[in-house]
Protein backbone atom coordinates (compact mmCIF):
# COMPACT_ATOMS: atom_id res chain seq x y z
CA UNK A 1 0.00 0.00 0.00
CA UNK A 2 0.77 3.61 -0.19
CA UNK A 3 0.65 5.32 2.91
CA UNK A 4 1.16 8.58 4.29
CA UNK A 5 2.40 9.20 7.94
CA UNK A 6 1.66 12.90 8.95
CA UNK A 7 3.85 13.29 11.82
CA UNK A 8 6.21 10.70 10.62
CA UNK A 9 9.51 12.33 11.68
CA UNK A 10 8.39 12.34 14.96
CA UNK A 11 9.01 9.75 18.00
CA UNK A 12 6.22 7.60 17.57
CA UNK A 13 5.72 8.15 13.94
CA UNK A 14 9.47 7.65 12.81
CA UNK A 15 8.54 4.22 14.73
CA UNK A 16 5.60 3.12 12.67
CA UNK A 17 7.22 4.74 9.68
CA UNK A 18 9.57 1.83 10.07
CA UNK A 19 7.54 -0.65 10.92
CA UNK A 20 5.45 -0.07 7.73
CA UNK A 21 8.60 -0.06 5.34
CA UNK A 22 9.47 -2.98 6.91
CA UNK A 23 6.37 -4.78 6.05
CA UNK A 24 6.75 -4.13 2.25
CA UNK A 25 4.77 -0.72 1.64
CA UNK A 26 5.91 2.76 0.58
CA UNK A 27 5.57 5.51 2.84
CA UNK A 28 5.06 9.11 2.45
CA UNK A 29 6.10 11.35 5.62
CA UNK A 30 4.51 14.62 5.83
CA UNK A 31 6.72 16.85 8.64
CA UNK A 32 7.02 20.10 8.88
CA UNK A 33 9.85 19.36 11.44
CA UNK A 34 8.44 21.86 14.27
CA UNK A 35 8.89 18.94 16.76
CA UNK A 36 10.40 15.67 14.46
CA UNK A 37 13.50 15.32 13.23
CA UNK A 38 14.85 14.43 10.36
CA UNK A 39 17.55 12.42 12.37
CA UNK A 40 14.78 10.11 13.15
CA UNK A 41 14.11 8.62 9.88
CA UNK A 42 18.01 8.71 9.06
CA UNK A 43 18.90 5.02 8.90
CA UNK A 44 15.97 4.35 7.05
CA UNK A 45 17.76 4.17 3.86
CA UNK A 46 15.29 2.78 1.16
CA UNK A 47 13.60 4.01 -2.20
CA UNK A 48 9.92 2.95 -0.53
CA UNK A 49 10.10 6.52 2.05
CA UNK A 50 9.29 9.40 0.65
CA UNK A 51 9.75 12.79 3.11
CA UNK A 52 8.05 15.78 2.46
CA UNK A 53 8.35 19.11 4.01
CA UNK A 54 5.02 20.38 4.96
CA UNK A 55 2.88 21.75 7.43
CA UNK A 56 -0.24 20.57 7.20
CA UNK A 57 -2.27 23.25 8.15
CA UNK A 58 -1.63 24.43 4.56
CA UNK A 59 -3.02 22.07 2.23
CA UNK A 60 -1.26 19.14 0.21
CA UNK A 61 -2.41 17.45 -2.62
CA UNK A 62 -0.62 14.32 -3.44
CA UNK A 63 -0.66 12.86 -7.29
CA UNK A 64 -0.04 9.32 -6.64
CA UNK A 65 -3.13 7.21 -5.13
CA UNK A 66 -2.96 6.81 -1.25
CA UNK A 67 -4.44 4.05 0.48
CA UNK A 68 -4.06 4.58 4.09
CA UNK A 69 -3.48 8.15 6.22
CA UNK A 70 -1.88 7.82 9.70
CA UNK A 71 -2.26 11.70 11.34
CA UNK A 72 0.34 12.20 13.83
CA UNK A 73 1.11 15.70 13.63
CA UNK A 74 1.05 17.59 16.37
CA UNK A 75 3.94 18.64 19.28
CA UNK A 76 2.62 16.43 22.10
CA UNK A 77 4.60 17.47 25.49
CA UNK A 78 3.18 19.52 27.73
CA UNK A 79 6.10 21.74 27.00
CA UNK A 80 6.07 21.58 23.57
CA UNK A 81 2.24 22.26 23.05
CA UNK A 82 2.67 25.46 25.60
CA UNK A 83 5.64 26.70 24.08
CA UNK A 84 3.23 26.29 20.33
CA UNK A 85 -0.02 26.86 21.60
CA UNK A 86 -1.79 27.94 18.54
CA UNK A 87 0.33 25.63 15.80
CA UNK A 88 -0.98 23.16 18.01
CA UNK A 89 -4.77 24.09 17.90
CA UNK A 90 -4.21 24.69 13.99
CA UNK A 91 -2.67 21.10 13.39
CA UNK A 92 -5.60 19.72 15.12
CA UNK A 93 -8.35 21.31 13.65
CA UNK A 94 -6.48 22.64 10.12
CA UNK A 95 -4.70 20.16 9.91
CA UNK A 96 -7.14 17.34 10.42
CA UNK A 97 -9.43 18.46 7.89
CA UNK A 98 -7.29 18.75 5.12
CA UNK A 99 -5.88 15.14 6.01
CA UNK A 100 -9.59 14.12 5.80
CA UNK A 101 -9.72 16.26 2.57
CA UNK A 102 -6.97 13.67 1.61
CA UNK A 103 -8.12 10.59 2.64
CA UNK A 104 -11.80 11.92 0.62
CA UNK A 105 -10.16 12.49 -2.58
CA UNK A 106 -8.18 9.58 -2.61
CA UNK A 107 -10.62 7.04 -0.94
CA UNK A 108 -8.62 6.71 1.69
CA UNK A 109 -8.72 5.15 5.17
CA UNK A 110 -7.69 7.62 7.90
CA UNK A 111 -6.20 6.78 11.38
CA UNK A 112 -6.23 10.15 14.06
CA UNK A 113 -3.89 9.20 16.71
CA UNK A 114 -6.10 11.30 20.11
CA UNK A 115 -4.80 11.36 23.09
CA UNK A 116 -5.97 10.06 26.80
CA UNK A 117 -5.94 14.10 27.43
CA UNK A 118 -9.02 13.63 25.66
CA UNK A 119 -10.35 12.53 29.16
CA UNK A 120 -8.35 15.54 31.02
CA UNK A 121 -7.94 15.43 34.84
CA UNK A 122 -10.53 12.31 35.12
CA UNK A 123 -13.18 11.85 37.09
CA UNK A 124 -13.27 8.41 36.21
CA UNK A 125 -10.75 5.74 36.86
CA UNK A 126 -9.10 3.43 34.75
CA UNK A 127 -10.92 6.05 31.49
CA UNK A 128 -12.81 4.19 29.29
CA UNK A 129 -13.58 5.10 26.21
CA UNK A 130 -17.54 6.10 26.98
CA UNK A 131 -15.77 8.49 29.65
CA UNK A 132 -16.04 12.25 27.93
CA UNK A 133 -14.05 13.56 29.93
CA UNK A 134 -13.33 16.27 32.76
CA UNK A 135 -11.43 19.34 30.69
CA UNK A 136 -10.52 22.89 31.33
CA UNK A 137 -11.02 24.43 27.97
CA UNK A 138 -9.19 27.79 29.34
CA UNK A 139 -5.72 25.99 31.22
CA UNK A 140 -2.26 25.29 30.04
CA UNK A 141 -3.54 21.65 28.68
CA UNK A 142 -6.13 22.77 26.81
CA UNK A 143 -4.38 23.80 23.25
CA UNK A 144 -3.63 20.46 22.96
CA UNK A 145 -6.84 18.64 25.11
CA UNK A 146 -9.38 20.78 23.14
CA UNK A 147 -7.36 20.38 19.73
CA UNK A 148 -7.56 16.61 19.84
CA UNK A 149 -11.36 17.08 21.39
CA UNK A 150 -12.19 18.78 18.24
CA UNK A 151 -9.81 16.66 15.81
CA UNK A 152 -11.95 13.64 17.22
CA UNK A 153 -15.45 15.69 16.24
CA UNK A 154 -14.50 16.30 12.83
CA UNK A 155 -13.63 12.91 12.06
CA UNK A 156 -16.50 11.45 13.63
CA UNK A 157 -18.19 13.94 11.07
CA UNK A 158 -16.31 13.16 8.18
CA UNK A 159 -17.28 9.53 8.71
CA UNK A 160 -20.93 10.12 9.49
CA UNK A 161 -21.83 12.99 6.43
CA UNK A 162 -18.97 12.18 4.05
CA UNK A 163 -19.01 8.26 4.84
CA UNK A 164 -15.26 8.45 5.09
CA UNK A 165 -13.60 4.93 6.21
CA UNK A 166 -11.68 6.45 9.45
CA UNK A 167 -10.83 5.38 12.87
CA UNK A 168 -9.71 6.94 16.20
CA UNK A 169 -7.10 5.72 18.74
CA UNK A 170 -6.33 7.55 22.04
CA UNK A 171 -2.51 7.52 23.03
CA UNK A 172 -1.28 6.92 26.88
CA UNK A 173 1.81 7.58 27.84
CA UNK A 174 4.14 6.11 25.31
CA UNK A 175 7.71 5.49 25.70
CA UNK A 176 10.97 4.32 24.03
CA UNK A 177 14.13 5.70 21.88
CA UNK A 178 13.74 8.67 19.83
CA UNK A 179 11.79 10.57 22.39
CA UNK A 180 13.16 13.65 22.39
CA UNK A 181 15.04 14.09 25.42
CA UNK A 182 14.94 17.70 26.36
CA UNK A 183 10.85 17.41 25.75
CA UNK A 184 9.96 17.92 29.57
CA UNK A 185 8.41 14.97 29.58
CA UNK A 186 8.69 12.67 32.52
CA UNK A 187 10.89 9.58 30.81
CA UNK A 188 13.47 11.73 29.19
CA UNK A 189 13.47 13.84 31.54
CA UNK A 190 14.01 11.35 34.49
CA UNK A 191 16.85 9.46 32.23
CA UNK A 192 19.06 12.15 31.36
CA UNK A 193 18.47 13.29 35.09
CA UNK A 194 20.07 10.47 35.82
CA UNK A 195 22.45 9.81 32.99
CA UNK A 196 23.80 13.27 34.15
CA UNK A 197 24.45 12.12 37.95
CA UNK A 198 21.86 15.29 38.58
CA UNK A 199 18.76 14.84 40.99
CA UNK A 200 15.40 13.74 39.70
CA UNK A 201 12.68 16.35 39.61
CA UNK A 202 9.36 15.40 41.30
CA UNK A 203 6.58 17.70 40.50
CA UNK A 204 4.50 17.58 43.67
CA UNK A 205 4.50 15.01 46.07
CA UNK A 206 4.70 12.46 43.24
CA UNK A 207 1.69 10.52 44.08
CA UNK A 208 0.09 11.40 40.84
CA UNK A 209 -0.10 7.98 38.10
CA UNK A 210 0.95 7.45 34.96
CA UNK A 211 0.82 3.89 32.92
CA UNK A 212 4.08 3.83 30.77
CA UNK A 213 3.24 2.13 27.61
CA UNK A 214 6.55 1.06 24.99
CA UNK A 215 6.57 2.06 21.24
CA UNK A 216 6.66 -1.04 19.82
CA UNK A 217 3.85 -2.33 21.11
CA UNK A 218 1.97 0.82 20.59
CA UNK A 219 2.73 0.65 17.02
CA UNK A 220 1.33 -2.84 16.61
CA UNK A 221 -1.65 -1.75 17.96
CA UNK A 222 -2.12 1.29 15.87
CA UNK A 223 -1.65 -0.88 12.52
CA UNK A 224 -3.62 -3.50 14.32
CA UNK A 225 -6.68 -0.56 15.03
CA UNK A 226 -6.01 0.60 11.31
CA UNK A 227 -6.42 -3.04 9.47
CA UNK A 228 -9.47 -3.45 11.83
CA UNK A 229 -13.51 -2.44 10.78
CA UNK A 230 -13.82 -0.83 14.09
CA UNK A 231 -14.70 2.38 13.53
CA UNK A 232 -15.38 4.18 17.14
CA UNK A 233 -12.46 5.72 19.61
CA UNK A 234 -9.99 3.02 21.09
CA UNK A 235 -7.18 3.32 24.38
CA UNK A 236 -4.14 2.18 23.54
CA UNK A 237 -1.95 2.27 26.57
CA UNK A 238 -0.49 -0.07 29.13
CA UNK A 239 -2.41 -0.03 31.78
CA UNK A 240 -0.05 -0.84 34.73
CA UNK A 241 -0.25 1.78 37.12
CA UNK A 242 2.32 3.57 38.83
CA UNK A 243 2.97 6.64 40.75
CA UNK A 244 5.82 9.21 39.84
CA UNK A 245 7.62 8.17 42.79
CA UNK A 246 7.93 4.53 42.08
CA UNK A 247 8.66 5.32 38.54
CA UNK A 248 11.66 7.20 39.87
CA UNK A 249 13.13 4.70 41.77
CA UNK A 250 12.72 2.39 38.94
CA UNK A 251 14.39 4.25 36.63
CA UNK A 252 17.33 4.41 39.46
CA UNK A 253 17.17 0.95 39.94
CA UNK A 254 17.23 0.12 35.52
CA UNK A 255 20.36 2.50 35.26
CA UNK A 256 21.85 1.37 38.62
CA UNK A 257 23.03 4.98 38.72
CA UNK A 258 21.83 6.80 42.65
CA UNK A 259 20.75 9.95 42.32
CA UNK A 260 18.42 11.97 44.98
CA UNK A 261 14.37 13.00 44.11
CA UNK A 262 13.66 16.56 44.53
CA UNK A 263 10.15 17.93 44.84
CA UNK A 264 9.17 20.81 42.41
CA UNK A 265 5.54 22.42 42.47
CA UNK A 266 3.30 20.58 40.42
CA UNK A 267 1.87 22.43 37.22
CA UNK A 268 -1.46 23.54 36.97
CA UNK A 269 -3.89 20.57 35.98
CA UNK A 270 -1.61 18.04 35.76
CA UNK A 271 -3.69 15.19 35.82
CA UNK A 272 -3.68 13.01 38.58
CA UNK A 273 -4.63 9.74 37.84
CA UNK A 274 -4.34 7.85 34.20
CA UNK A 275 -4.70 4.65 33.14
CA UNK A 276 -6.12 3.31 30.30
CA UNK A 277 -9.24 0.69 29.89
CA UNK A 278 -7.92 -1.25 27.17
CA UNK A 279 -10.92 -3.82 27.37
CA UNK A 280 -11.78 -2.79 23.68
CA UNK A 281 -8.42 -2.91 22.34
CA UNK A 282 -8.89 -6.54 23.75
CA UNK A 283 -11.38 -7.69 22.65
CA UNK A 284 -12.15 -6.17 19.05
CA UNK A 285 -8.67 -6.63 17.71
CA UNK A 286 -6.91 -9.19 20.24
CA UNK A 287 -4.25 -6.55 21.20
CA UNK A 288 -2.65 -6.05 24.76
CA UNK A 289 1.33 -4.59 25.51
CA UNK A 290 3.88 -7.42 26.21
CA UNK A 291 6.80 -5.23 26.93
CA UNK A 292 7.34 -4.83 30.57
CA UNK A 293 8.66 -1.75 32.40
CA UNK A 294 11.88 -2.99 33.07
CA UNK A 295 12.51 -4.01 29.95
CA UNK A 296 11.27 -0.92 27.92
CA UNK A 297 13.41 1.03 30.20
CA UNK A 298 16.70 -1.09 29.55
CA UNK A 299 16.22 -0.24 25.58
CA UNK A 300 15.09 3.17 26.70
CA UNK A 301 18.02 3.79 28.72
CA UNK A 302 20.76 2.13 26.08
CA UNK A 303 19.83 4.24 24.01
CA UNK A 304 19.16 7.68 25.87
CA UNK A 305 22.76 6.77 26.60
CA UNK A 306 23.96 7.02 23.03
CA UNK A 307 22.22 10.44 22.88
CA UNK A 308 22.14 12.65 26.21
N1 LIG B 1 6.79 15.01 35.97
C1 LIG B 1 7.66 15.09 37.05
N2 LIG B 1 8.92 15.57 36.84
C2 LIG B 1 9.38 15.96 35.62
C3 LIG B 1 8.49 15.85 34.51
C4 LIG B 1 7.19 15.39 34.73
O1 LIG B 1 7.31 14.74 38.17
O2 LIG B 1 10.55 16.38 35.51
C5 LIG B 1 5.43 14.49 36.19
C6 LIG B 1 4.32 15.41 35.67
O3 LIG B 1 3.97 16.38 36.64
C7 LIG B 1 3.20 14.42 35.41
C8 LIG B 1 3.92 13.13 35.01
O4 LIG B 1 5.27 13.30 35.45
O5 LIG B 1 2.45 14.17 36.59
C9 LIG B 1 3.93 12.88 33.51
O6 LIG B 1 4.31 14.06 32.86
P1 LIG B 1 4.60 14.18 31.32
O7 LIG B 1 5.12 15.57 31.07
O8 LIG B 1 5.45 13.06 30.87
O9 LIG B 1 3.21 14.04 30.56
P2 LIG B 1 1.65 14.03 30.96
O10 LIG B 1 1.35 12.60 31.23
O11 LIG B 1 1.44 14.90 32.18
O12 LIG B 1 0.98 14.58 29.76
Amino acid sequence: MRIVVAGGAGFIGSHLTEELLKQGHKVVVIDNFITGSRKNLEHLKTDNLFVIDHDITQPIYLGEKVDRIYHLASPASPIDYQKHPIQTLKVGALGTHNMLGMAMTHGARILLSSTSEVYGDPEVHPQTEEYWGHVNPVGPRSCYDESKRFAEAIVVAYRDYHHVDTRIIRIFNTYGPRMRLNDGRVVPEFISQVLKGKNITIYGDGTQTRSFCYVSDLVRGMIGVMEHSYMNPINLGNPAEITINEFAEQIIKVSGIKVEKVNLPLPKDDPKRRKPDITKAKEIIGWQPTVSLEEGLRKTIEWAKENV
